[in-house]
């Protein structure tokens, strides 16, 4: 056993009794890189530690909602004394107004909202609302996106879903994935098959503009403006799956950043600032099909939770301030550009892709990375080399090919430094396989 995880291994152990896997969300067991997965004990800044004392620059993020590092003092505070005044009410609250008002000044298409406790709450939220407004039954979604873990969106999903190489969740009956139709990602052909074969009956298409859940692959050029164009011609609603690209990919989203609005939104992660949290939001007429107002029924005991409020309306706040989001950006952009310099020394074959605060190595001598069957023809030998060489050298990358690298405003300098010196030592590694 590697010492320097052993602590870590004896909690695994441990947790593995109790819980599948070890884990309470299946990508954080490791399974396709293998190793011992570590047990987190504290995080700062750009900072997380594990039980054994090892400290990691942190490209996790915990997958995307730590927009400004780990325990940003601003969240912190806000979330602390939200919790000397209750942790739930059963009742609204002003604060939820005030993220409501957030979200819907910085997504242009977004007039009209609701906060849930998840990402898969929002998706899933989000279509019933299309389908309620067009009493239609089927949905279109993409080979490789991920929208959450509802029985009929597990069909063809990314990440997770993907790593387990089981597309297909097993106790996802025939009938629940039956309406569920899949189209190929930068393929508006194949969902113009699609809406032709299927006259009058396709509620939404579903998409992450950006998705990371196969890896960072930015839409083409005319992707999103052509399948807006479709879903008008065919009265088919278009929603936008932002819960990673919202406040990541620009500050205003994918919809701004490629100037294509959607009918509806879903969003998670960063507007909770690392508290359960998911908001659905669109346009005002559907958003008033939702109960009480209408006849779609969506509901929650902790929705609007007030300490996820806080820590969202913190977060955002703090990441609107003059710079803060453009400098993300920037530090995202020089670590790419590093990686791509020493993979050249290294005489390796890598496809750095950056959409914002966002990136994706993916080991492919191909110059870009288009969709899934891109992804899949990776060399995952030289991924896992990789994998295990940063974390040996302090560098926490999430564990599979199929997931995006998360930077903060808290990657400073000094740590990203210490990044690009390790990925010296890793792609030298996977060189010397
Ligand atoms: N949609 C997208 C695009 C996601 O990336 C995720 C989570 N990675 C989800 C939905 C589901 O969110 P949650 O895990 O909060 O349920």
């Amino acid at each position: 056993m590697n010492q320097r995880y052993s602590q870590s291994s004896t909690a695994h152990e441990s947790a593995k009794v109790l819980l599948p896997g070890g884990v309470n969300s299946p990508v954080r067991a490791l399974r396709s890189v293998g190793g011992v997965p570590f047990f987190a004990s504290r995080g700062s800044g750009p900072y997380l530690w594990d039980v054994d004392g090892n400290r990691y620059v942190d490209y996790i993020g915990a997958y995307g909602p730590l927009v400004l590092g780990h325990a940003d003092p601003r969240v912190v505070e806000a979330t602390a004394a939200a919790l000397q005044e209750g942790t739930a009410f059963g009742a609204p609250t002003v604060r939820e107004t005030e993220l409501a008002e957030l979200v819907a000044q910085l997504v242009p298409g977004v007039e009209r909202l609701r906060l849930v406790n998840s990402g898969t709450e929002a998706t899933m939220s989000a279509i019933r609302v299309a389908r309620g407004a067009t009493d239609r039954a089927k949905i279109i979604k993409f080979n490789g996106c991920y929208h959450g873990h509802a029985d009929y969106l597990l069909v063809k999903a990314g990440s997770g879903a993907l790593t387990f190489g089981q597309p297909d969740s097993a106790g996802v009956p025939a009938g629940a994935a039956a309406d569920t139709l899949v189209a190929d990602y930068n393929n508006l052909d194949s969902v113009e098959r699609l809406l032709a074969a299927n006259p009058d009956s396709v509620a939404a298409i579903i998409v992450e503009p950006v998705p990371g859940n196969m890896g960072v692959i930015p839409p083409a050029e005319h992707f999103l403006s052509g399948l807006r164009d479709l879903c008008n011609t065919h009265g088919t609603l278009l929603i936008f799956d932002e819960v990673m690209s919202g406040f990541r990919v620009h500050l205003n989203g994918a919809q701004a950043l490629y100037g294509v609005q959607p009918d509806l939104t879903c969003l998670g992660k960063v507007i909770g600032g690392g508290l359960p949290v998911g908001a659905y939001g669109g346009r005002a007429d559907l958003m008033a099909c939702v109960a009480p107002e209408g006849p779609v029924y969506q509901a929650g005991t902790l929705s609007g939770n007030p300490l996820s409020v806080a820590a969202g309306i913190a977060t955002l706040s703090a990441l609107l301030t003059e710079g803060t989001f453009d400098a993300i950006v920037d530090h995202t952009s020089t670590l790419c550009e590093g990686i791509r310099t020493a993979a050249i020394h290294a005489g390796v074959s890598v496809c750095v892709q950056q959409v914002g605060t966002m990136f994706t190595t993916f080991f492919s001598p191909k110059d870009s990375i288009g969709g899934l069957s891109d992804v899949q023809e990776c060399d995952f030998d030289a991924f896992k080399t990789f994998f295990h060489t940063m974390r040996d050298h302090g560098i926490n990358l999430p564990p599979s090919q199929y997931e995006a690298c998360f930077v903060s405003a808290a990657h400073d300098a000094s740590s990203l430094q210490q990044t690009l010196d390790a990925v010296g030592h890793a792609l030298t590694a996977v060189a010397n396989r």
